[in-house]
């Protein structure tokens, strides 16, 4: 296994200030269940289709209408709960969480506020090899989204979407553990990364399949350790929470804004007042949404519709068997199984296709070797030309190459020249190698020849090299160029120094 070890981050300093200030932060991230249909309704969510042509008569709360619970989203969120090592609760229940807004047409949203599905997880974040902070999870719960307002469309008016009413959502709440923001994008980038391995969301940041709110609190140091001990959130300040964001540059960038932000004003005296934020990107500021005062009452009370969500055990083991392998662990095999550095092992194992595919480059072969070669080839290539690995070369394709430079039957440069060539014209590796004569030569009668034939017209370089040996490399060069860079390095260099009498 892997040597992890679990660092309690140093204070940061922040210029300017007058003190040592720490950061403090919690994650709410919504993520979208890979789901075909919604939560309580059999609708469609497909996204990017014509608005409101996915809407079922309860997502519009149409009178009289029930809501039926999809199972196959309550799997999805156990599966995500044993992803992230949760205590699942056999019982949890549904609350509503009333607010008036146009493009809620429930006048509530049915959520889990008292009894979750899921209780308390964690999630190990990569910070450097070698190094993880574990993230507590405080829960994760079920809820609808909401639907969409449109209001750039019309100058008057304002539209409504409800084609995202009623998508069932995991709400993932983590503890206050996170301490800057480097570590808040590395949080998200592991959940999404572990969502994505599970399949039990798409995390399509951009189409808003994931989207985090960010609680941030600065305190002095020593204050963290003492909420650690006694678990007592007197001892951190008093957070913001920004709302809705969906990159991970603009979470570090509201995260470092919104902790000077409020640095600046405790040091001149005055008090952060809890509220909800939203970052401005173009200006790279938070500003005031609503506060406290202002802050909904949601009257949450239990939905009388539905009857409490009991799972049996039997059923959760049954899911818990099914999960893959999953990031941390696939990345530790990878560092025992192919002698690769850690570093190498989480760039293949980022993602779970990407993992696949350099198992299957292997083949029989080298494992650093093919690691080397998947990421500075394939992937170097398709990173730019935006395509996926698959679409430089099938993994069979890689092995094929890989096997030849091994059999000594190619060199590593000729082996990329092929990769190009197999990009172009989608030929199997050895046709192109037998059709092209890229064969390398290791007849040494041949590279002799070639050398014989540098030697006896360059004279006065002859002459040189006998003065200074680092001179041979010229004629390996010469050799190399001489034979369309066929010729086997490690015989050329020898037959080199052994005809120069170096
Ligand atoms: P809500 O936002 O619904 O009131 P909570 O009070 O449980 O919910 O907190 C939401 C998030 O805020 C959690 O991720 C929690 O870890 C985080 N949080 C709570 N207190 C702080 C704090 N002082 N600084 C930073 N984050 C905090
Ligand atoms: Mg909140």
């Amino acid at each position: 296994m892997l040597d992890l070890t679990y660092e309690t981050p140093k204070p940061r300093v922040i210029a300017g200030a007058k003190h040592d200030w720490e950061l403090v932060i919690g994650m709410e991230v919504h993520a979208q269940v890979a789901s075909k249909a919604k939560l309580f309704s059999g609708a469609s969510t497909e996204f990017g289709a014509e608005p409101n042509s996915n809407v079922a008569f309860i997502d519009a709360a149409m009178p009289g209408m029930l809501p039926v619970i999809n199972e196959f989203c309550v799997e999805q969120a156990v599966r995500t709960g044993l992803g992230l090592k949760a205590r699942i609760n056999l019982k949890s229940a549904f609350d509503r969480k009333n607010y008036f807004y146009p493009d809620l047409p429930q006048g509530y949203q049915i959520s889990q506020l008292y009894e979750p599905l899921v209780g308390e997880g964690e999630i190990l974040v990569d910070m450097e090899p070698g190094v993880a902070r574990r993230v507590r999870i405080e829960r994760i719960h079920m809820e609808q989204d909401a639907g969409k307002s449109i209001h750039d469309m019309d100058p008057a008016m304002s539209f409504v979407d409800l084609n995202r009413t009623g998508v069932c959502l995991m709400e993932i709440v983590s503890r206050p553990d996170i301490r800057g923001p480097e570590e808040a994008a590395a949080y998200v980038t592991k959940l999404r990364q572990i969502l994505r391995y599970l399949g039990t969301c798409d995390g399509n940041m951009q189409n808003g399949n994931l989207r985090a709110d960010v609680n941030v609190s600065v305190c002095r140091p020593g204050d963290y350790e003492r909420y650690q001990e006694s678990q007592d959130f007197s001892h951190l300040g008093t957070r913001c929470e920004i709302k809705n964001m969906n990159s991970m540059r603009f979470i570090q960038q509201a995260i470092d804004y919104e902790a000077r932000r409020q640095i600046a004003l405790l040091e001149s005296g005055g008090e952060v007042v809890q509220e909800t934020r939203l970052y401005d990107p173009d200006r790279s500021e938070t500003r005031s949404m609503r506060s406290k005062e202002e802050a909904h009452d949601y009257r949450y009370f239990p939905d009388p519709d539905l009857l409490p969500l009991e799972i049996e055990q039997d059923w959760v083991d049954g899911i818990a068997a099914s999960l893959p392998e999953l990031p941390d662990a696939k990345k530790a095999r990878f560092v025992t199984d192919y002698g690769v550095t850690e570093y190498d092992a989480s760039v293949l194992t980022a993602d779970r296709d990407l993992a696949a595919y350099f198992e299957a480059s292997v083949g029989g072969g080298d494992g650093k070797k093919t690691a080397n070669w998947v990421i500075n080839e394939v992937l170097g290539r398709a990173n730019k030309a935006e395509l996926a690995p698959q679409d430089i070369a099938a993994p069979e394709v890689n092995a094929a190459i890989l096997a030849m430079v091994a059999a000594d039957e190619i060199s590593t440069k000729i082996a990329k020249d092929v990769l190009e060539i197999h990009i172009e014209t989608g030929d199997a590796p050895g046709k192109i190698v037998t059709e092209r004569g890229l064969k390398q030569v290791t007849d040494t009668g041949a590279i002799e020849e070639a050398v014989d034939k540098i030697i006896a017209d360059n004279p006065a370089q002859v002459e040189k090299a006998k003065q200074n040996p680092k001179l041979a490399g010229w004629f390996v060069g010469q050799v190399m160029k001489a034979t369309g860079g066929k010729a086997n390095p490690k015989a050329v260099n020898q037959i080199v120094g052994a005809k120069l009498g170096l």
